[in-house]
């Protein structure tokens, strides 16, 4: 059956990665999270000090960063390991979301984001979603969404995510880093957040998670021509 490269792209906390890994769960397609490989990246940088003003610096620790996969079946998807840690738990803290998408601007750790992430989709089959995946990563890509959802909705999901770990964290600390990190990743020189023109829009600000689902799954089928 013929394979294809499915791109969802789109603001913080609208759900991607979520919808990501059910089509590629339904699909038999590798799922893979763009936006945690900046993270890791950005875990590297913190406990290193590197500064991100130093070219050279910034050079040399990204050739000592080896990210990688590993399935765990727990959660039924895939945890990020930084050479060799797995920090699936450690990227999703504050600190790191609050570093990111400065990190993620960087000239030399987008060329090194992007390479990898070409690599992983040489053969195909895969659902990857982040920011300009559809723009940059693979603008060939058959089937591209752009998903959307309403700013309280985001906040809120989000809100809610984080407080299971870590119940300190207030509405105000959530919002203030969904809207900083959305304004740094649209207007960053290189490969800024942008919908590609040929993205279909998803809202899925009144849609379950099934529902949105049905839908993705839809034109998935449709390019595939299932
Ligand atoms: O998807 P997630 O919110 O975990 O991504 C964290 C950050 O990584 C984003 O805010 C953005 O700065 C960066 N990112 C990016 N390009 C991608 C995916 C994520 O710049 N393709």
């Amino acid at each position: 059956m013929k394979k294809i490269i499915i791109t969802l792209d789109g603001y913080s906390s609208c759900g991607k990665s979520t919808l990501a890994r059910q089509l590629a769960r339904e699909l038999n397609y590798i799922f893979v999270d763009s936006g945690a490989m900046y993270r890791a990246i950005t875990l590297y940088f913190l406990r290193n000090h590197v500064d991100l003003g130093n070219d050279a610096e910034v050079k040399q620790a990204l050739t000592e960063i080896n990210l990688d996969f590993e399935y765990n079946d727990a959660s039924g998807a895939s945890d990020i390991l930084l050479n060799d840690e797995n920090v699936e738990a450690m990227i999703r803290d504050m600190l790191v979301s609050e570093h990111v998408s400065e990190v993620a601007a960087n000239r030399y750790v987008r060329d090194f984001g992007v390479a990898q992430q070409q690599k992983l989709g040489q053969k195909k089959g895969i659902v990857m979603d982040g920011r300009d995946i559809g723009t940059t990563v693979f603008p060939h890509a058959e089937l591209k969404i752009f998903v959307t959802a309403d700013p309280a909705v985001r906040v809120e999901r989000r809100f809610k995510e984080m407080y299971e770990r870590n119940p300190n964290i207030t509405i105000e600390e959530v919002t203030h880093n969904l809207e900083m990190r959305d304004y740094m990743d649209s207007n960053r020189e290189f490969s800024p957040l942008r919908k590609a023109e040929d993205a279909i829009v998803l809202d899925n600000s009144n849609l379950t998670k099934e529902e949105q689902l049905a839908t993705a799954l839809q034109w998935a089928k449709e390019k595939i021509g299932q």
